[in-house]
């Protein structure tokens, strides 16, 4: 199937398809935007000490920015950085210290990097050890004997072009067995979301977005077929609004009661029409995730978990004592709680997000010696009914999986499996946004 394109507004995609003529070029019309199809620089692993090259037979090594460096090396090739010198890929020849190194394959297979296979290309970023949290320091040691140097931390990021992409990041938001329609939906919200990181985030950074559900989780290549036909079915198409591609926000489960970016992430900046939330009459409902709870957690533990979450984030309510009461402070025009006051026995109060109590609550930090709650113990959203007891912080009436902003997936696909096609899927939960190529 290869969808109707051109500049079809989605709440009126019936209508409007005629209408269609000169597009305006989205990526065009930001300064920043690549031209043609953008690569995106995907995170794949980060404070790497180590990373192992099974395929294909033979890969290009050089340092970025000297291809005239250019060195073939044979796999398995296992690589280290080591006192700011790469180790494994250079035999004698002087080792650049400290330099980005650019792994590319030779041939048409892709690269098998510690046992995923990747398209395109991948860089080696050194990057400066995880902080830890201050403690009295110790000098390091003088004279000692010599002893083996740690491995430096670096980062592993993939380079790869947004169609190459899209397929590995479709392959692990949705299940293979949903509706063709839920894939060509998320195929174009997912592609508005990659751009729209390349333009807004990646300028200054040396990657646009992480491997994982912090942006888009990307499973690299091998994607099923399903997710590959989509892609290719929707090639270059994006949600554009007021001729700016949108950061097409989705989450698995929205519980019937979405948010905005500006409660979900502190983004008023991003409360544009179409990311407005509105009324979802049956959205998600009766899915796996559309109600949880109750979920119990001790008093005093979840306090000073907030509590650890506000020292890592340097927020206020890293003062407070144990938690006595947790009241709605703001509620949005669906009626959803979308920030709380957290009050301590010294009555002193605090106010929080919807979005940072969850994050709180589930909070955890090796650096600060906090382990993750239990699986079933943590909020699945920010949509919930909260009480305190005596002993406990009981979380009722639960609502939802993620943040509820833009298209929800499980409602994407209960649309898709009523007949709803991907236009009437992206302007539910896009409205008044548009579909145009961007490239
Ligand atoms: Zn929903």
């Amino acid at each position: 199937m290869l969808l109707a394109v051109g500049a079809v507004v989605v709440g009126q995609a019936a209508c409007d398809s005629s209408t269609a003529t000169t597009a305006p070029h989205p990526l065009q019309s930001r300064k920043t935007a690549p031209p043609g199809e953008p690569v995106i620089r995907v995170r794949i692993e980060r404070n790497a000490e180590t990373v192992r090259f099974d395929s294909p037979a033979r890969i290009q090594i050089y340092p970025e920015g000297h291809p005239e460096l250019k060195a073939l090396h044979a796999t398995p090739l296992t690589l280290e950085l080591v006192a700011a010198q790469w180790r494994g890929a250079w035999g004698d020849s002087p080792a650049p210290r400290r330099t980005t190194l650019v792994i590319q394959p030779l041939g048409p297979s892709p690269l098998i990097v510690n046992g995923t296979a990747y398209p395109g290309g991948i860089r080696l970023v050194p990057v400066e050890p995880a902080p830890t949290i201050a403690t009295t320091t110790t000098p390091t040691s003088t004279g000692d004997a010599p002893r083996a140097a740690p491995a430096d931390p670096f980062d592993i990021v993939n380079h790869v072009t947004i169609e190459e992409y899209l397929p590995g990041v479709l392959d692990r938001e949705l299940y293979d067995h949903w509706k063709p329609a839920a894939f060509l939906a998320q195929a174009i919200a997912a592609r508005s979301y990659a751009i729209d990181r390349i333009i807004t985030h990646g300028p200054g950074n040396y990657y646009d977005v992480e491997n994982t559900q912090a942006s888009q989780a990307y499973g690299g290549a091998g994607a099923h077929a399903l997710a590959v036909r989509a892609v290719k079915d929707t090639e270059g198409m994006v949600l554009t609004w007021n001729d700016q591609i949108i950061t097409a926000y989705y989450s698995s489960t929205c519980g019937g009661t979405p948010q905005s970016p500006e409660t979900a992430f502190n983004r008023p900046e991003q409360n544009i029409p179409p990311l407005m939330p509105h009324h979802r009459s049956t959205c998600c409902e009766g899915t796996r995730y559309y109600s949880w709870g109750p979920i119990t957690r001790d008093r005093a533990t979840l306090s000073s978990r907030v509590v650890s979450w506000g020292q890592y984030h340097g927020k206020p309510i890293k003062h407070m004592g144990v938690i006595t009461s947790i009241q709605p402070a703001v509620k949005n025009e669906l009626g959803r709680t979308v920030a709380y006051r957290v009050t301590d026995h010294l009555r002193k109060s605090y106010t929080l997000t919807a979005e940072d109590l969850r994050h709180a609550a589930n909070f955890n930090s090796d650096a600060l010696k906090v382990a993750a709650p239990p699986r079933d113990d943590r909020l699945l959203s920010s949509n919930f009914d909260v009480a305190v007891t005596d002993k406990q912080i009981v979380f009722t009436n639960g609502h939802g999986f993620g943040h509820g902003v833009g298209l929800c997936q499980y409602g994407a696909e209960q649309l898709a499996e009523k007949g709803y096609d991907p236009m009437r899927i992206l302007a539910e939960y896009y409205p008044g946004a548009k579909v145009e190529r961007a490239y």
